[in-house]
């Protein structure tokens, strides 16, 4: 999965002292002028659209001001920053002079880019910088907000209200037939068309459990018991927390597929699964482990 950077390791602990080296690397993001959907990133890409570059402090020409940087994690020792959106003229400047480009995050969450914990780091910026840009002003008073000293919130000066980043929790369902190995995989009519599983939001007031069951039932229809934790992602791109579950179909098991939400859900022999081209997702490593393992009440 994406988060799996093992022997590396991402340090995301708040610390607003921080100030940049010539060496930190920094995330600057731009709006895309091609799809409201999207966003640009700043990067190089070498080795023939292998291996992925995030330019360091020492690649932008012009003498920012160190307000200008906002730190957000590092992984291992290397520290990563967001400059600011405001200095995008800066960022602009840097892609004519030291040969980056802006590319669409979309084709580089597509690319298989390497080295992997440079991937995960960029996806967690991306929620980071989307959650900067849209806690400017307060909701509550409309002053604007400021960078908290303790912990990593936006905070309002005038009226104290205080806002934490937002992690949208989400679960990722792996609906079982014990007697006919099979799993129900289905392809969302809109954005990823590779397979995926039945997935959705967590309502106000539900508990995981009760959403997978709510979400099986509006997406295909079946109504599923024993429903199991398997594992969770942070899936920064869209600013969800991923909690996969597996559970067992009872009673019909005819698929009524909600043609809102997805165009193809179909029950599918363990040998056909065809896995998605990227071992990024959550999705994906339930979809492998089904496909290696087979039914087990224990997955
Ligand atoms: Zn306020």
């Amino acid at each position: 999965m994406i988060q799996d950077i093992n022997p590396h390791r991402l340090y995301n602990q708040y610390d607003p002292e921080k100030r940049p080296s010539d060496d930190s690397r920094i995330f600057a993001f731009r709006d895309s002028s091609q799809s409201k959907r999207d966003i640009e990133l700043l990067v190089k890409i070498r080795d023939e659209g292998k291996t992925l570059d995030i330019p360091k402090r020492s690649d932008f020409a012009e003498d920012l001001s160190e307000a200008s940087f906002i730190y957000l994690f590092s992984v291992d020792d290397e520290s990563f920053f967001l400059l600011d959106k405001k200095e995008s003229a800066v960022a602009e400047k840097t892609e004519e002079n030291a040969d980056y480009s802006f590319i669409s995050f979309t084709e580089l969450r597509n690319a298989g880019l390497q080295p992997k914990e440079y991937v995960y780091a960029a996806f967690t910026a991306y929620q980071l910088a989307e959650w900067y840009s849209v806690t400017r002003y307060c909701g509550k008073c409309g002053a604007e907000n400021e960078n908290d000293k303790k912990e990593r919130a936006r905070t309002c000066p005038k009226c104290g209200n205080k806002i934490y980043p937002r992690i949208n929790p989400a679960v990722i369902i792996g609906i079982t037939d014990k007697e006919t190995d099979s799993i129900v995989l289905t392809k969302y009519r809109v954005g990823y068309g590779h397979n995926a599983l039945v997935a959705g939001f967590t309502e106000i007031g539900e508990t995981l459990e009760e959403c997978v069951a709510r979400e099986v039932m509006e997406e295909v229809g079946l109504t599923v018991t024993n429903i199991r934790y398997y594992k969770s992602q942070p899936w920064g791109i869209a600013s969800d927390i991923l909690v996969g579950f597996y559970c067992d179909v009872v009673g019909d098991k005819t698929i009524k597929m909600d043609k809102g939400e997805l165009k193809y859900a179909e029950w599918v022999k363990r040998p056909d699964i065809i896995l998605q081209p990227l071992e990024y997702s959550l999705t994906n490593e339930m979809m492998q482990t089904f496909k290696n393992n087979g039914y087990s009440g224990t997955l």
